[in-house]
């Protein structure tokens, strides 16, 4: 039996097995009025461990430790940018939403690339942090902004990248395979822990040594093989990387059910195998299908709207 085999699911923890690792002092620093009441939002994902302070503090590592271990979801939150900007993936406790209460939504970032305008650059930035679609009486807003290297020049991405972070707070994805140029963008915004997109076959080396530097979240991408996302996540974590985000591939062709079925697999091996390497938050691209020639009808009528 594998060890996530072997640990409760979040069906199976209750308030009484986190309140029995608390401080159980009720000093409110929480915003609860008890231990048991903070015990029992953790338990319904309304709260995190850390919102206990004095938890956190070195008198009580141990049970920290053990309050972490125990309500880890089986897919690993991966926290992107700093402060109140700082955007989480993941962090999925269950295979189906109606399961249990959905926490972090799918974060959603819009690309600039480097070889716009800066008129062009700055209009578009505005317009991506300024966008807000009241849903439902929710307002909903984009995410992150995904800074791609078009024109494969270190000296363009850092420019574009220096550029994007000045005008905005919001969490970034620096997207190139090329770790030389990773490296020129990464420099000039190190604090802002951005993604990192991506480590592939051919180059993890290079940007597994970026994002330890930098502490930086790293996508693994293997487009449409499972089997070597797998297996570049086991090598990658071996390295010391362990802040992942997997990119399975999205296809446009024959249709997007295949890159459905993938990320259903994916999702499948954790939560009904254990299978532990594959518990990091899926990365899709759905830029794909605007990049398709073969982009139809119906969706050129939506990029327009
Ligand atoms: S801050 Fe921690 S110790 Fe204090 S009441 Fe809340 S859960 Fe209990």
């Amino acid at each position: 039996m594998s060890e996530r085999e072997s640990k409760k699911t979040i069906k199976e923890i209750s308030p009484i097995d986190v309140y029995k690792l608390l401080p159980k002092t009720n000093c409110q620093e929480c915003g609860e009025a008890n231990c048991m009441a903070f015990a029992t939002k953790v338990v319904n994902g309304e709260l995190e461990v850390d919102n206990c302070p004095p938890v956190t503090k070195d008198e009580y590592r141990v049970n920290f430790t053990k309050l972490e271990d125990l309500m880890a979801p089986p897919v690993r939150t991966i926290l992107v940018g700093t402060g109140e900007h700082a955007m989480k993936m993941g962090g999925k406790y269950v295979l189906y939403r109606h399961e249990f209460t959905y926490h972090h939504p799918t974060p959603i970032a819009i690309d600039v690339s480097d070889d716009l305008s800066e008129e062009e650059r700055s209009a578009r930035v505005r317009a991506i942090a300024e966008f807000s679609y009241n849903y439902i009486g929710r307002e909903l807003r984009l995410d992150a902004i995904a800074i791609r290297s078009t024109q494969h020049d270190p000296a363009a991405f850092a420019s574009a990248v220096t550029a994007v972070a000045g005008q905005t707070d919001l969490p970034l994805i620096l997207c190139t395979y090329d770790a030389a140029i990773m490296a020129a963008g990464l420099a000039h915004i190190r604090e802002r822990r951005p993604l990192l997109y991506a480590a592939t076959k051919d180059n993890w080396k290079e940007m597994a040594e970026l994002a330890l530097r930098y502490a930086c979240p790293l996508v693994v991408s293997a487009p449409h093989d499972i089997a070597l996302l797998r297996s570049l996540v086991k090598t990658l974590v071996a390295y010391g990387v362990t802040d992942l985000v997997l990119d399975p591939g999205t296809a446009v062709e024959p249709g997007l059910s295949g890159t459905i079925h993938a990320f259903s697999q994916i999702r499948r091996a954790v939560f009904a195998d254990g299978d532990d390497l594959l518990g990091y938050p899926l990365l899709g691209t759905p830029i794909t299908a605007w990049l398709s020639p073969e982009i139809s009808h119906e969706l050129i009528q939506w990029k327009e709207a």
